[in-house]
């Protein structure tokens, strides 16, 4: 298939890659080598973000996780401003209407060697996720198998960061589809809830917007969420980090999934059990933006 120069595509929202220093390819293309350690290994890195009105939301919280993490797993990765320029080559042309789920993608390349491998791929948010958004999502509660602070303090462990190598979160979503939920929540062998395997759990309780603390469980430090609880108080509630069991998240007063492509989900069914929908949740969209 021969594919028009995207600057040339007036308002489409088909699917579409650019490759760094290879520039736009037609989406069923392919973009990585065989022996791309991202393919051998999953040895790579990846941000998800949010397109609204042709832009991405919170793109310098991304790129700075995602700078981080290359630091991290010792990934040379280009200068921000060339993967800037890379998000607005592939968003060049979108329709300002159509939410868009912006991904950058870097992996360590050739395995013998050789600069990274960078792209972006952009392409219209699933019709699933906006039905997440409206009608809510089932839960059902897996353990990992590992205490709560397991890698707290394990210096030559990288936590917390966007790494291509998705084997277990792609387990537990297998999971999730054989037993018929939407979603799954991650729970320490010492009884607390860390996260989704693609989101972060938030609860209102007593007016306080809680999250688990990335910091001692190592678990991914969402930008949503970060960006959530720093903007509580316009809702007239506290923010806090705190760790949290099965039964607190069912006395909570609402439970909700945060990612940058879905936002916020409220949890409508927790281990089987139906909660009652929170009256805060279409506030707590509105302000995120999410459109529902
Ligand atoms: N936790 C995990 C494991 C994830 O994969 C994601 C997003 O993909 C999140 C949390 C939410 O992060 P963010 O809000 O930055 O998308």
């Amino acid at each position: 298939m021969v594919m028009p120069p995207i600057g040339k595509v007036a308002a489409d929202p088909t699917a579409r890659i650019v490759v760094l220093g290879r520039g736009p390819v037609p989406a069923g293309d392919p973009v990585l080598r065989g022996d791309d350690l991202g393919v051998l290994r999953g040895d790579g890195l990846f941000e998800t973000m949010h397109l609204r009105q042709g832009r991405p939301w919170l793109l310098d919280e991304h790129l700075a996780r995602l700078v981080a993490a290359a630091s991290a797993v010792e990934l040379a990765l280009p200068p921000t401003a060339a993967l800037i320029d890379l998000l607005d080559e592939v968003r060049e042309g979108w329709p300002a209407q159509v939410e868009g789920a912006l991904r950058l993608v870097c992996t360590r390349g050739p395995e013998a060697g050789g600069p990274p491998t960078v792209y972006a791929t952009l392409a219209e948010v699933p019709a699933s996720s906006r039905a997440a958004r409206r009608n809510g999502i089932s839960v059902a509660t897996l353990p990992l198998g590992v205490p709560a602070d397991a890698r707290n303090g394990l210096s030559w462990l990288p936590a917390g960061i966007k790494s291509t190598s998705y084997a277990v979160n792609s387990a537990a979503r297998r999971w999730a589809d054989r037993a018929s939920v939407d979603d799954v929540l991650w729970i320490s062998s010492d009884g607390y809830a860390l996260e989704g395997p693609w989101a972060n759990v938030v609860w209102l309780t007593h007016g306080t917007l809680c999250t688990v603390p990335a910091a001692t469980t190592g678990i991914l430090a969402g930008t949503t969420v970060a960006w959530l609880l720093a903007h509580a108080a316009e809702l007239g509630l506290g923010a806090a980090e705190r760790m949290v069991t099965k039964a607190d998240l069912h006395a909570a007063d609402g439970v909700w999934f945060t990612s940058s492509v879905r936002g916020a989900a409220e949890v409508h069914t927790l281990d089987g059990v139906r909660r009652a929908r929170c009256p805060r949740t279409p506030a707590l969209q509105a302000l995120l933006g999410f459109p529902v």
